[in-house]
């Protein structure tokens, strides 16, 4: 029996990709071996890899200048490549500050480079996306970062920002093949896989081609864009069974109509919540309505005492990690692509028929 699991991350898998990677457990396509126990230099699992590269460039739309790496570290250890990686010759970057994980992002960049922040949300807590008529960008920047959906937060762009001649630099691990997204407007684009794509171990960086080779001397090869795009992210071993378990989110995907149909159910799945968040003073969501994610969905009970007894309700009725993170405290509901729409709509069944009860 499967259970409504809302994390944040790890999250929720899509059922069919879970009895698929069941099946093909001991004996994947009659080779006789597991995924796991196969040479990443073997004939089957470079097939499993580059059809999870194509997918993913079908599904994105990805344009031919841009090389998808298949990597670890995490979005975490991302965040202190992508000065490594970027800097040139130049020695600062813009930062957009738009919450937790912005603010990670900068701290790790700081030990690099220098970091200018050039637009901030801290004066209305993390609640909005600076609007892009008050950033004040650096034309001498190596690239301007931003983390175009706050995992903690709950905030998102719902618009691209404009940096000119300055490589846009995304951090898209929690709403990465949530919706269309045009790759060609940005220089970088990453993630961490355990979001919305697939297994933790996984972190995905595409990355315009003429960004490549510019790696401080210092960049660990296993981390340098360049060598790992030359050596198709094999120039050490790279996470296979995650790779291949991306490989079936991203035939999922494509059987279930590719982005723009996971965008409508994602659009319908967000509004669902929100709208009943909207008409009750019970709970609340303080992200200004234009920002708002509709993959991370943070409230908070208007009475904070109910908390222990809303989740253990929740729990009862077979829905775990509702708890926010501690950084806002409060509810957090993520709602990735494999959450159905069904958990969403027995979210709000419950989070109504506790509002009865207690209100
Ligand atoms: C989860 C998350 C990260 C951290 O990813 P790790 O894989 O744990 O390093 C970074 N940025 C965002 C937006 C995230 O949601």
């Amino acid at each position: 029996m499967r259970i409504f699991n809302f994390s944040a991350g790890p999250a929720v898998l899509p059922e069919q990709v879970l009895h698929r990677a069941a099946e093909e457990m001991l004996d994947w396509h009659g080779s006789g071996m597991s995924v796991m126990e196969m040479s990443h230099r073997g004939k089957e699992f470079i097939g499993i890899a580059d059809k999870a590269q194509a997918d993913l460039r079908t599904l994105l739309a990805i344009p031919d200048n841009y090389k998808v790496l298949f990597l670890q570290g995490g979005a975490m250890a991302e965040n202190a490549l992508i000065p490594m990686n970027l800097l040139g010759k130049k020695t600062g970057a813009d930062y957009i500050n738009t919450g937790e994980w912005s603010k990670k992002s900068i701290k790790e960049a700081k030990k690099y480079c220098a970091v200018h922040v050039a637009a901030s949300a801290e004066d209305k807590n993390f609640t909005y996306v600076p609007p892009q008529d008050s950033w004040k960008l650096n034309q001498d920047a190596a690239y301007v970062h931003v983390c175009t959906n706050e995992t903690i937060g709950g905030v998102e762009y719902h618009w691209v920002p404009q940096t000119g001649e300055v490589p846009l630099v995304a951090d898209m691990s929690s709403h990465i093949l949530s919706r269309a997204v045009d790759v060609a407007r940005y220089g970088v684009i990453y993630g961490g896989a355990q979001k919305n794509i697939g297994p933790a171990g996984l972190t995905l960086v595409i990355v315009r081609d003429d960004l490549l080779g510019q790696a401080l001397p210092i960049t660990p090869s296993a981390f340098n864009w360049k060598e790992q795009a030359d050596n198709d992210s094999m120039l050490n071993t790279p996470p296979t069974y995650s790779i291949y378990i991306a490989g079936l989110v991203f035939e999922w995907l494509l059987a279930e109509g590719g982005i723009a149909a996971m965008e409508k159910k994602n659009i319908a799945k967000a509004a669902l919540l929100y709208d009943y968040l909207d008409q009750t003073g019970f709970y609340s969501n303080p992200v200004a309505p234009g920002d708002r994610s509709r993959m991370n969905i943070p409230f908070k009970l208007k009475d904070e005492s109910l908390n222990e007894a809303f989740l253990k309700g929740a729990q009862k009725n077979d829905m775990v990690q509702l708890k926010g993170h501690r950084a806002v405290g409060g509810m957090r509901a993520s709602i990735y692509n494999a959450m159905p729409l069904e958990g969403v709509q027995a979210l709000v069944a419950y989070m109504k028929e506790f509002e009865r009860t207690n209100g």
